[in-house]
């Protein structure tokens, strides 16, 4: 074999394209940093947090729940009781939308979702309209719930898998510990 031949024409020979699928090590990890993502929420009583993933493995974006840009960030804003026009309900910002929201792409079929609480109705369907392949989610704390079931059809009916891996970790323990870092 000559020099030359470092450099051998192998365009007609069958290529390995790695496979979307993700490992345990890969969700896990990616999870873990949405949870950390989550605890930027000054919301004191959910902290959800998400982020966009390609077919590589990169991060393209991140989000956290939050008020709608120039609203009340203090607690006051995040009212859960009485008229629903004064509490935050209307005016908060999904994880998963902001993530999609600050993601440039626009076709996303073999990204990933990566979110620390299974999407909403309203996020599934921006999670659909947006392409998105396949969402991971950390918890699920609503199931029974009509917006939760909502979202599981939005997202089945688009082919969209939706998936929650076991972790190797406690997520409490995890948020315990930063919140602990942080303090000092
Ligand atoms: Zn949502």
């Amino acid at each position: 074999m000559t020099s030359m031949m470092a450099f051998e024409d192998k365009s007609n020979e069958a290529v390995e394209v790695p496979t979307p699928g993700a490992s345990m090590e890969e969700d896990a990890g990616f999870l873990l940093i949405a949870l950390v993502v989550s605890l930027r929420s000054r919301d004191p009583s959910t902290q959800v947090g998400a982020l966009v993933t390609d077919a590589c493995g990169h991060i393209l974006s991140s989000g956290f729940n939050r008020l709608s840009r120039g609203l009340d960030e203090t607690s006051a804003g995040y009212r859960r009781d009485g008229a629903w026009l004064g509490t935050k309900y209307p005016y908060m910002l999904c994880a998963e939308l902001d993530a999609l929201l600050s993601c440039a792409g626009s076709d996303l079929r073999d990204h990933r979702l990566y979110t620390t609480l299974h999407p909403c109705h309203l996020c599934a369907k921006a999670i659909v309209e947006k392409g998105i392949g396949e969402v991971v989610y950390l918890e699920d704390k609503y199931p029974d719930k009509d917006f939760r079931i909502a979202a599981g059809r939005i997202l089945a009916a688009a082919g969209v898998k939706a998936r929650r891996p076991s972790v190797p970790w406690s997520a409490d323990v995890v948020r315990a510990l930063i919140r602990a870092a942080r303090r000092e």
